[in-house]
């Protein structure tokens, strides 16, 4: 009999959730609280290669009577989803917050009802969409989007529950079955979700969740030839892995990766707000694929900005993330905060000046200091390599060309965020900055419509709106010979 854990009033169970049941391993592997890491939270199953064939069974059996529902009948059960994570805000808040880390208060107040939104707007968007008809060489020509098959979604540990739903969402809504995978670090709200689809009535097999450690349930999913779409989001040399077993199948795959964006600051903008968006990006301890990690001010306005950094880094609070006093989360596991660690003595030990921050913030805890580097130059690693915690670097630049090009110098892609007071600059260095999503004196802010993913090493493919729709669909040209048919 499956048993169930207590996490501060909340029954998780630490079980797979497969053809609508829950399902153990003879094996476990155990979750702890980022903030209090003496804290066990749970032992989780750990799936192998027979769990990963059994989703694959169910996703598969469950495969073609999902796919014959109109898109409203699917839409119908994603909106019940929606509001039932609306009705369980709390207890997704209190699980994400313990498991991985991330400020009570965010997860309450934005990141789970993100998650809602998420599946509402694929609920709407694919009964929306009409079908491209036109005529042409003598035929009428009409595209189909036809589901594809199971999915398999690969989620990272940062983010989980919002990257889990923004991923899922447009699978179920394009008629696929999906086996979702959450990353071992951070795997209980992903339960919480099990729990809620089954609360919401969807079809048995349809959606699956199963847990387990990356390359032992990983490799046995991804080779899976059952699985017809992946789609994962995390680090690059994992991608490459995945990548290679898509290959191996033929099966598309959209990979939403690291990244190294730039923070591009103009004399010209509201240095206050630069500022303290730089600052601010401390709270999640750095770990945001988006994040403007690399500092690049307009030489004029670098002191006046400095002061205000340091003055908005010096306010934030390391503590518990159940505290609405904290500001900055812990990193969520000790080994990562030893591989950030690494980062700032291998910049020590190669020139780079630490300005701030750069050790832990106390003997065995989960943090590291908010940290600032002037690198020697751009080659330096920390310029060059995703970090994922909270070290930012800082450069200067004296024009916009040298702006830019500072800005466009890694292999990443993924974002860009520009403050500027001029609207044609803001188009024009909007335009230059290579990213799959720039923002002009803003950031994180996103339509739900619009296409997310990143350029060079950053990913493959796209996501959000329409563009994870087709993803998700074998896209057919039907073309009828005009007049042969009454
Ligand atoms: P990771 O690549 O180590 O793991 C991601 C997921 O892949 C986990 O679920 C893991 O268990 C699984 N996995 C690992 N090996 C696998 C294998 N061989 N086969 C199948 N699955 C396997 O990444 P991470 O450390 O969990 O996440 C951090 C990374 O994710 C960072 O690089 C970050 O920038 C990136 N990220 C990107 C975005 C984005 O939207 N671009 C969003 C969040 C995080």
């Amino acid at each position: 009999m499956p048993t169930r854990i207590d996490i501060d009033g909340v029954s998780v169970s630490p079980d797979h959730f497969i053809g609508g049941e829950r399902v153990s391993s003879p094996e476990t592997f155990e979750t702890r609280c980022p903030f209090d890491w003496d804290r066990k939270l749970a032992d989780i199953a750990r799936g192998n290669a027979e769990t990963a064939a059994h989703a694959a069974a169910a996703a598969t059996a469950a495969f073609p009577a999902w796919a014959a529902l109109t898109a409203a009948k699917r839409g119908a059960y994603l909106h019940r989803l929606a509001d039932l994570i609306e009705s369980n805000v709390e207890k997704l808040a209190t699980v994400e917050c313990l498991d991985m880390g991330m400020l009570l208060e965010s997860l309450r107040l934005r990141v789970i009802l993100r998650g809602a939104a998420n599946f509402r707007n694929y609920a709407d968007l694919a009964t929306q969409h009409e079908e491209r008809v036109w005529s042409s060489r003598g035929t009428l020509n009409r595209v189909i989007r036809m589901p594809a098959g199971p999915a398999l979604i690969i989620t990272p540990w940062n983010a989980p529950f919002m990257l889990s739903t923004w991923k899922c969402a447009p699978a179920l809504a394009a008629g696929n079955t999906v086996i979702l995978k959450p990353a071992d670090w951070s795997p209980l709200s992903a339960s919480v979700l099990a729990d809620l689809i089954a609360e919401a009535g969807f079809p048995t097999g349809v959606f699956n969740i199963v847990q387990g450690l990356g390359a032992e349930l990983g490799n046995a999913l991804t080779s899976d030839p059952r699985i017809k779409r992946i789609s994962f989001t995390g680090s690059v040399p994992t991608a490459r892995i995945i990548g290679k077993a898509a290959a191996e199948n033929i099966v598309p795959f959209t990979a939403e990766l690291g990244g190294k964006s730039p923070l591009l600051v103009f004399a010209d903008a509201d240095i206050d707000a630069a500022a303290k968006k730089a600052a601010g990006q401390f709270d999640d301890s750095g770990q945001v694929c988006m994040a403007g990690t690399r500092i690049i001010v307009e030489e004029s306005v670098k002191d006046t900005f400095l002061a205000k950094f340091h003055a908005y880094t010096d306010a934030h609070v390391m503590g518990d993330s159940r505290d609405p006093a904290t500001t900055m989360s812990a990193l969520i596991h000790p080994v990562h905060a030893e591989r950030v660690l690494g980062f700032i003595d291998r910049a020590r030990a190669a020139g780079d000046t630490i300005v701030r921050g750069g050790k832990r913030f106390k003997e065995g805890a989960n943090w590291v200091e908010p940290t600032l580097i002037i690198p020697k130059d751009n080659q330096s690693e920390v310029v060059q390599n995703e970090v994922f915690g909270p070290v930012l670097t800082f450069q200067t630049f004296k024009d916009e060309a040298e702006g830019v090009a500072l800005a466009n110098s890694t292999a990443y892609g993924l974002s860009g965020i520009v403050y500027t007071g001029s609207e044609s600059r803001a188009n024009r260095v909007g335009r230059a900055v290579r990213g799959g999503t720039v923002w002009v004196n803003t950031f994180l802010v996103r339509d739900l419509t619009a296409p997310f993913g990143g350029i060079g090493i950053s990913g493959i493919g796209r996501e959000g709106g329409d563009y994870a729709l087709d993803f998700h669909s074998d896209l057919k040209t039907l073309q009828i010979l005009d007049g042969s048919v009454a």
